[in-house]
């Protein structure tokens, strides 16, 4: 551990993690069941949270960023519950997307490094409260393997020098585990080396996974689960079918 990281660590993070996490532009599946926008690029589902040195150093190369303003008694809450070393950011919005200068959070969602109880880092798994919306978490087959390399260097580069950051994600695993308990469901991962795995419920017992087991979620369970959804919400469907192999 050598301490925080300096908003020029920020630049070494960014180089380490470029790849794209498929080739699709998941956004536009999502995007039907909220109004256009993809999810994830819409603070009033997801509010960016950086490290200050994080949004100095973006401040520093866009005007692509600015700090979040709370809409509502919800946003107070996790603005004010956030750690004074963090600090949460908005974008001008998913048209205005500079793909370099994307925060870490955003390259990595909806993905998360995942610690074992001995605090082994294994592989990623999914921010879990976003499943019924997110449609990258009903297909995490699509996940290329220079994604899962390029997160996994991008996050020990920042473990190395942030033991915070180390401690909240082996936090947010027990958390994980816990909620998995509770529904008495498997944690899916993607394996550091590719391939996927189960956490099983109770034990945490870590076991290989078939893609054929791989959990969907909502809207994205069925074609015409999504097309009812999509119908719904009264919104228009994607020209791509959302279910690919
Ligand atoms: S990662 Fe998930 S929420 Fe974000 S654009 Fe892709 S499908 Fe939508
Ligand atoms: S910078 Fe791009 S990826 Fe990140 S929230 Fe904004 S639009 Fe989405």
């Amino acid at each position: 551990m050598t301490g925080d990281m300096r908003p020029e660590d920020f630049g070494a993070v960014y180089e380490r993690f470029q790849a794209s996490v498929s080739r699709y532009d998941c956004g536009r599946f999502c995007s039907p069941l909220n109004g256009g926008q993809p999810v994830c690029c819409d603070t009033a589902h997801a509010i960016p949270v950086v490290d200050k040195p994080e949004f100095q150093y973006l401040k520093a190369r866009t005007d692509l960023w600015h700090k979040y303003k709370p809409t509502d008694a919800n946003s107070r809450k996790i603005v004010a519950e956030l750690h004074k070393g963090c600090m949460a950011i908005e974008c001008k919005g998913a048209r205005f997307c500079e793909r370099d200068n994307r925060t870490l959070a955003c390259r990595a969602f909806p993905f998360y490094p995942y610690f074992t109880r001995a605090g082994e880092l294994v592989g990623l798994a999914t921010y879990w409260t976003f499943a019924d919306r997110c449609w990258l978490m009903s297909n995490m087959q699509v996940v290329e393997k220079k994604f899962i390399r390029e997160f996994i260097a991008a996050y020990e580069y920042v473990f190395e020098r942030d033991p915070e950051e180390l401690t909240a994600m082996k936090k947010h695993s027990v958390n994980h585990r816990r909620q998995s308990t509770r529904l008495n469901k498997p944690i899916f991962l993607i394996g550091r080396q590719g391939g996927f795995l189960k956490v099983m419920p109770k034990t945490a017992e870590i076991r290989p996974a078939a893609v054929t087991e791989l959990a969907k979620y909502g809207p994205y369970k069925s074609p015409r689960a999504y097309a009812k959804a999509v119908k719904d919400y009264g919104g228009e469907m994607p020209k791509q079918s959302p279910f690919v192999d």
